[in-house]
Formats: C-alpha cells, structure tokens, sequence
C-alpha cells in the first residue's frame, strides 16, 4: 500500500543543497540588496548571475514547468518541496529562476504560444533576459471578470487594444505585459505608444492602454481564450505559493519558541504561562494541517491534473493567508512591544496576511467556488428528516437483523431489551 511521508533521498539531497546555498548565500544577499535581480548596477548583476550559475550548476534553475511544457516534469509535490525553503528567502524564488508573475506568464506562453512566440518570449524570460507582468484586474471590478471591458479590435494585420488596468505587479518595470482583453489574451511590450503607466499605486501599476496597437501574431492562444489561459496560470503556482507562505509561517513559529523561552514576566518564563501555551500549541497544529493539505493537494495534482484538484487548490488558497494571519498574530503578540516594530520580519509578515487574500481572486470568491463544486456531490433528502435520522437507522438495521433474529430468538430478546433500556434512558 502506498501511503508514504518520506521524500526520497536523492531528492532529499537538492533540497539540503537548496537549504545550504539559501542560507549561505540567498539570505545575506537579500539583505543588502533586496531587488538584486533587478539591480541596473553591473556589479550587483555579476553576483545575482554568480550566484545563479551555482543553481544552474545543480540543474535546479527554473524547474516549475511540466515535462510537456518543456520543462524537467518534476511534479508538483517536488516542487512543493523546494518552495518550502525558497519561501524563507525573498530573493530566493529570482534567484532559482522561479517568482511570480513570470513564472504564470511564462506558464501560458509554453501552454499556447506558438513556437516563434516561445523563442520570441518564452526563452529570453526563462533566462531572465527579459522580466513580464500580467494585466488582468480592472479599476471597475477585479473579482468578476464578466466586469473587464479591455478590448482589442483587429485592424488589418494588427491588434488596437483600449481599456484600463488595475494592479498590475511590476508592470512599471516589466518588458513585456500580458493583457487580458474581453476577446483574447495579448502580449504588449511595454514601451509600445498608447501604453500609460499611472504614477501611483507604486508597484501594482494603474495601466491606461490606449489606441495600443501590436501586430496580430502578439494574440496568445486562441481568440476569446483569455480565461481558460488565466486558469493556466494559477494551478501549481497556488502550490508553490502556498509553501512559500508555510515557509513563512514556519519562520513565524519559530520565532515565537524562541522568544516564550527567552523572556520573563510574573516569575516565570512565559513559555510558562499557560495562555503562551496554548498559542505555541495551536500554531503548530495549524502549520502541521496546512502542510499536510498543500502536500496531498500536490501530490493528488501529480496523480491526476490541476483541474481534478480545482477545489482542494481553491481550499488551500483561503486557507493558507488564514493560517499566516493567525500564527504571524500570535507570534508578532508574544515578542510584545518588540513585534510591533519593523525590527524582526514579523509586522511585515502579519501584513501580508491580508494582501494574499486577495491576490490571485478574494478568499470569498475562493470559499463559494470551494462550496459550490463539494454541494454537487450532495443531494437534498427526502422527507422531512436527513438520512442519518437516527430512528431511520434503526428501523433499517432492525430490518437488516431480521434474519439473525428468525435464526435466534434469543438475539431478538436481547435486541428488544436493550431497546428497552435505551428508550427509559431518554
Ligand atoms: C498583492 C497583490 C498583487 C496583485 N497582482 C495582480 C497582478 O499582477 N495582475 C492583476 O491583474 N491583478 C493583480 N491583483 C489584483 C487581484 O487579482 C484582485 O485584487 C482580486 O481579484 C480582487 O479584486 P478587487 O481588488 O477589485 O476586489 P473586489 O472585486 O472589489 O472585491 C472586494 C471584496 O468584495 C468581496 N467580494 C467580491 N466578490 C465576492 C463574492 N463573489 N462573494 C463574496 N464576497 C465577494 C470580498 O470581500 C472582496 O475582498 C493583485 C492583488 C494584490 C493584493
């Protein structure tokens, strides 16, 4: 029987190779030059590709795509795996050739692009020579996409795209942006006329397309095909994600040991104290139940496809800034007044909580999707009762003794008398 919680050692291998270089290297690095991936100082990029070369060199770069997509096909559970530690470190998932939104975007690209879109775009972001961002959410509406209203309209050999963006991430600095019009998804380079960025907000950029005009093979996949390659984006990378944020949680945890043991009030140390107690306690619960969530959730992709597991990646969506919410809560109250502070990653980590509940679709919208699939294996009961209505129970499993009882009037009399007794107890 194959039931099994134990990754193979092999495997086990890349990822203390990944634990290693992560703390030797990704974490030091991030704290003095946060944005290095992105850095326009030539010396800064020479260690960003140092350091890149070293993953390269252990064949782990940019392994999130599928076997058929081109990509190494290492399952969505391996990767889970390594997401997990990357989570740790912000700079980790550019520096493994893995962050988001390329990774969704390049998703798509190997999903439906033709193969000149693929050398045109595909390999340049895969070797981050080229960095995209994706244009979906609109300032009227982002949770309903039958709101959007970005069209495009062909004009002889070109696209004209009109409409207006909201949040986009890093379209300020991306090259290229995927744009999801009423009628199709369009790649745009940024610089294209007709393209005007709002000064604010700052990193989700408000995109004005205007008149925007791109030649008619910058369509991606087919026309009208814009949602069914929006989905495309989001399976695995709701995975990954969620390890990132276990990872993040983790941290969160613990830090919060650490810290009940280190400190006294009221003559003990709080680890003492129940109420501490039982916040360590719960935390670890929920890490653990998560986990074991995300991991099975990624195994049942690996056995059957993301579509198959569409509700238990929903569930794991809302799930997961819950338990971030809770835990980097409770971590951030027992360091005290020092968790307040921007002094330890714990302000920012509780903050986030509300933030990934909204990227990629509101919780709520996740929750009623989640609701709605589990209620069609359900159907209304009959009557007035519900099936489990004990008295209906008992008169089928009388019925079902019926036999045992004709065989051995003994069983009925001691049937008879405990259903005597049961009924005085009432
Ligand atoms: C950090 C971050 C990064 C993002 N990056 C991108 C990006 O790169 N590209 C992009 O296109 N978009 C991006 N988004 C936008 C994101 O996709 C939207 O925020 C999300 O889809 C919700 O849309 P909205 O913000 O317009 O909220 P609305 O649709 O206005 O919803 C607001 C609230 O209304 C309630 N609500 C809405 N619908 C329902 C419902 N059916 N049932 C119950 N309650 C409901 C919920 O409480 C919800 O939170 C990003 C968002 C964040 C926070």
């Amino acid at each position: 029987m194959a039931w099994d919680f134990q990754t193979d050692p092999e495997f086990q291998e890349k990822l203390d190779w990944i634990q290693d270089f992560c703390e030797r290297e990704v974490g030091p690095l991030g704290h003095i030059f946060p944005h290095a991936v992105r850095s326009p100082d030539p010396k800064v990029r020479e260690l960003v590709r140092t350091l890149q070369q070293e993953v390269k060199d252990q064949g782990l770069w940019a392994l999130f795509l599928d076997e058929e997509l081109g990509g190494p096909g290492l399952g969505q559970l391996k990767l889970g795996l390594m997401n997990e530690i990357l989570g740790r470190y912000p700079a980790a998932p550019q520096l493994f050739g893995a962050a988001a939104p390329d990774t969704g975007n390049m998703e798509m690209l190997a999903a439906y692009g033709t193969e000149e879109q693929k050398e045109r775009w595909l390999t340049p972001l895969l070797n981050q020579e080229m960095f995209s961002a994706y244009s979906m959410t609109e300032p009227q509406g982002g949770s309903d996409p039958n709101l959007f209203k970005t069209t495009a309209v062909k004009d002889g050999d070109e696209w004209v795209i009109n409409g207006e963006k909201w949040f986009t991430s890093a379209g300020r600095v991306a090259d290229i942006l995927f744009v999801m019009c009423t009628n199709g998804m369009y790649v745009v380079p940024r610089e294209t006329p007709g393209v005007e960025i709002m000064p604010k907000p700052r990193n989700h950029n408000h995109i004005i397309y205007n008149d925007v005009r791109v030649p008619a093979d910058h369509l991606l996949g087919p026309e009208d095909g814009a949602k069914v390659l929006a989905q495309r984006r989001l399976g695995g990378g709701r995975i990954h994600h969620a390890m990132r944020t276990i990872a993040q949680c983790t941290l969160a945890f613990d830090m919060m040991c650490e810290r009940a043991l280190s400190r006294e009030s009221h003559g003990a140390i709080i680890a003492e104290h129940q109420m501490v107690q039982q916040k360590i306690a719960e935390s670890y619960a929920k890490l653990k139940m998560l986990r074991l969530y995300v991991l099975e959730t990624a195994w049942k992709i690996d056995q059957t496809s993301t579509q198959e597991a569409r509700t238990d990646i929903a569930a794991v969506k809302f799930t997961m800034a819950r338990v971030l919410r809770e835990i980097s809560f409770d971590a951030l109250h027992i360091h005290g007044s020092l968790g307040t502070t921007d002094l330890t990653p714990l302000q920012d980590m509780y903050a986030a909580a509300p933030t990934m509940g909204l990227a990629d679709g509101a919780d709520e919208v996740h929750k009623a999707t989640v609701a709605r699939r589990l209620l069609k294996e359900y159907r209304p009961h009959e009557g007035y009762f519900p099936t489990e209505f004990i008295p209906y129970k008992r008169e089928e499993a009388w019925k079902k003794f019926e036999h045992h009882f004709a065989a051995d009037p003994g069983l009925r009399e001691s049937a008879e008398a405990y259903r005597k007794y049961v009924e005085k107890r009432r």
